[in-house]
Parts: structure tokens; sequence; C-alpha cells
């Protein structure tokens, strides 16, 4: 009789030891009894032509199918499999049965082995070098958001030090003659001022991202109105809206006049930001809404442009620092002016704000339109605490 019709015979003892021994463990994953079978049969096809090949395919089958995570429990499989096949031997056939069948098993599984080693060798390098390319792309984008960084810095520190070197050499100029103008000499600090201010603001959004990049943005929570909020930013703006011939409409809304805790300075941070980009994106003449709702646990407000809209593939990208559509370079820097850039920090910043006191900011647009100015809804959720998170502030407040 063939030595693979002996082993035959013996399948369903093999199953049984089989089954027992690998989906028995606790180590691998389990292995399907048809896969078991699989293999048993291959074992018998391969033992009169000696020819292991058969299993390759098996083996780089399992591999993905079960050993993906961790490619070293295939060769523990197999040992089981290995010690399963010898032991079905000695305890179903005489001994010199067994010994023949082993000695004809052995060669095929060392090939089986080898085979399984060099795959699993492969499969890890090739997981190695997945690896690889993905931290070289991080750093590849890290390096890109610096040097973006870099430039838009430069780029923004650079536009108010001219304004105030223009207006310091005019001022020296007027100084030295011989009637200064004392009017003509206000103009001129007041543009030097100008310039210094928007100077602090780009250094104090650098330092606001790096604060909510590293998760130290520290809210000082206290009694907040959303209504009284909206009417400061409301009057803040007052002039840049009619200078752009626009209409700012603020809705009263349920919630709004409620008392909630906090950071008043931080949410009009926010809310300044939201507004300053509806203003920015919107054509003269445009109107924007500010409305809002209650919801469970959270109030909350929507800033309504009928602006420029923004596009699907940017909607998340907007938030991430430094993004600004177009070209960094050719943007000036401007609170208002239609289309106008600044550092593209803003919305990282009131993202981080938002989140930082446990809510959610994000937008809805039907696309960039530039003619039929879809317009961008911006949504800002903010929890509705009735007191503050920390213990003390709460005493404080109970009274
Ligand atoms: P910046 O500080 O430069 O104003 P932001 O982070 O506030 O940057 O905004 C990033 C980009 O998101 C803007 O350059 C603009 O392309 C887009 N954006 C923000 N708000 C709006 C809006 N209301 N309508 C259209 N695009 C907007």
């Amino acid at each position: 009789m063939r030595q693979s019709h002996v082993l035959r015979d013996l399948e369903a003892d093999w199953m049984d030891f089989a089954i027992d021994t690998v989906l028995g463990s606790n180590e691998t994953e389990l292995l399907l009894p048809d896969h078991l079978n699989q293999y048993f049969l291959f074992l018998c096809q391969s033992i009169d032509d000696q020819s292991p090949e058969l299993f390759f395919p098996l083996l780089e089958k399992w591999t993905e199918i079960y050993f993906d995570e961790s490619p070293e429990y295939i060769l523990d499989v197999l040992l089981r499999l290995f010690e399963c096949t010898r032991l079905v031997l000695i305890n179903n056939l005489s001994e010199l049965e067994a010994i023949g069948l082993i000695q004809a098993i052995v060669p095929i599984q060392m090939k089986i082995m080898v085979y399984a080693g060099h795959y699993d060798k492969n499969r890890t390098i090739i997981n190695y070098k997945a690896q690889m390319e993905k931290m070289k792309s991080e750093l590849e984008t890290l390096d890109k958001s610096k040097s973006d960084f870099i430039s838009v810095a430069a780029h923004e520190l650079k536009t108010p030090l001219t304004l105030i070197d223009g207006y310091l050499s005019m001022f020296e100029d007027t100084y030295a003659s011989s009637n200064p103008d004392p009017v003509y000499m206000r103009y001129l600090i007041e543009g030097m001022g100008t310039g210094a201010s928007r100077l602090k603001q780009i250094v104090e959004d650098m330092i606001d991202v790096s604060l909510i990049d590293n998760d130290l943005l520290s809210l000082n929570f206290q009694p907040v109105w959303i209504n009284r909020l909206l009417g400061i930013v409301e009057l803040e703006f007052k002039e840049h809206i009619l200078e752009r011939h626009q209409s700012l409409i603020i809705c009263d809304f349920e919630g709004a006049e409620e008392m909630i805790f906090a950071d008043p300075e931080r949410i009009l941070q926010a809310f300044r930001n939201l507004l300053s980009n509806a203003i920015k994106f919107t054509p003269n003449q445009g109107e924007i809404i500010i409305q809002g709702r209650k919801l469970p646990g959270f109030i909350e407000i929507t800033f309504t442009d009928h602006g420029i809209g923004i596009a699907q593939d940017e909607q998340n990208r907007i938030f991430d620092k430094f993004h600004r559509r177009g070209n960094p370079l050719l943007h000036s820097s401007g609170k208002i002016k239609y289309k106008g850039g600044g550092p593209g920090l803003g919305l990282p910043i009131t993202k981080g704000i938002i989140e930082a006191h446990g809510g959610a900011l994000w937008v809805e647009s039907d696309g960039y339109d530039e003619v039929k100015l879809p317009g961008s809804v911006f949504h800002v959720l903010i929890p509705a605490r009735i007191e503050p998170p920390d213990e003390t502030m709460a005493k404080l407040f109970k009274g």
C-alpha cells in the first residue's frame, strides 16, 4: 500500500487530534477545520512525489487570513501540526510503518518550515518598509508644515513691519522739517500703532496655536451669556460691516440668554474669528446671520454667510494650521478685506478653543463659487455647563 494511502486512512483521527491541538490553543488565531483538512490532504498528496510546493499558496493564504498581525505564529501552528501528525502515526500504526511514514514526512515538513520562515521574513520586511514609508511621509508633512510656518510667519510678520518702517521714516522726515504738521504726525503715529497691533495679534495667534497643540490652553471659566458675547462682537465689527456695506443679523434664540460657564475671552476670540472670516469671504452688500438653538446639554450657534463658500475637499483642511486657499505668499494681512488672507491660524485656534470647552466646530458649504456665492455655515457647539468644572470655582459661585 502506498504511504499516501496509509496516511489517508488516518484522516478522521488526524482531524480530531489537529482540531484539539490547534483550535484549542489560545496563543494562535483559530484555524478553520476546512483549512486543517486541506493541509492534511496536501500532506497525503505530497508524500509520494515529495513535493511540498502544494503547501506554499496555502501558507500564504493562512498568513493573510490568520497571522497578518503576528506572522511568527504560523511557525508555531506548523510545529503543532507536525507533532500532531507524529503522534497520530505512532498511536495508530505499527512501529515500522510509523517510522517509515515519519521519514517520508520529515523532509516535506522541513521544506514547509523553511518556506514559512522565508515568507514571514519577507512579509516582515514588507511591513517594515510600509512603516518606514508611512513615517517618511509623516516627516515630510511635518517638514512641509514647518516650512509653511516659516514662509507664512515671515510674510505675515513682514507686512506690518514694512508698514511700521514706512510710517517711521515718514515720521522722521516730517519731524525734521521746519514746520511739522501735528495732524499729519498724529496720522503717522496711528499708522505705526496699527502695524504694531497687527504684529502683536500675529504673535499672540502663534502662541495660542502652540498652547493648543501642546494641550496647554487653560480656560478661565466664568458665568457667560451667549447673547452678551454676540452683542460685544456686533459692536466691535459694526464699523467693518458698514465699511463693507454688509448686514449682520443676530437672531434671538433659546439658550442665548441663559447663564452658562465658559471662558468669555476665549469664546469671544472664537466668535471674532468666525465673524471676521464671514465678513472677509462675503462680497460687499452680503448678509451674515448669527443664530442658534438649545440642544440637550449644549448651545449651538451658527454663523451663516452668503459668501464664496468652501469646496468639499477643503472643508476639513481649513481647520489645519496655515491652511489658506491659494499661494500663501500672495496673501496680504487683512481683517475684513474681501478675500483677504491671514496666517491661516484663525480656524485652528477657534476649533482648539471650542474643543477645549468640550464642544465642537464644523462647517457646511455647498462648495466654492465666487459667482453663485453658495455661502458657508459654521456650527459652534458649546456645552451648556451650569457650573464650572473646577471645584473651587464651583463653590465660589454657589456662594
Ligand atoms: P486666516 O487666519 O488666514 O483667516 P482661517 O484659519 O481663519 O485663516 O481660515 C482658513 C481658510 O479657510 C481661509 O483662508 C479661507 O480660505 C477659508 N475660510 C474660512 N472661513 C471662511 C468663510 N466663511 N467662507 C469661505 N472660506 C472661509
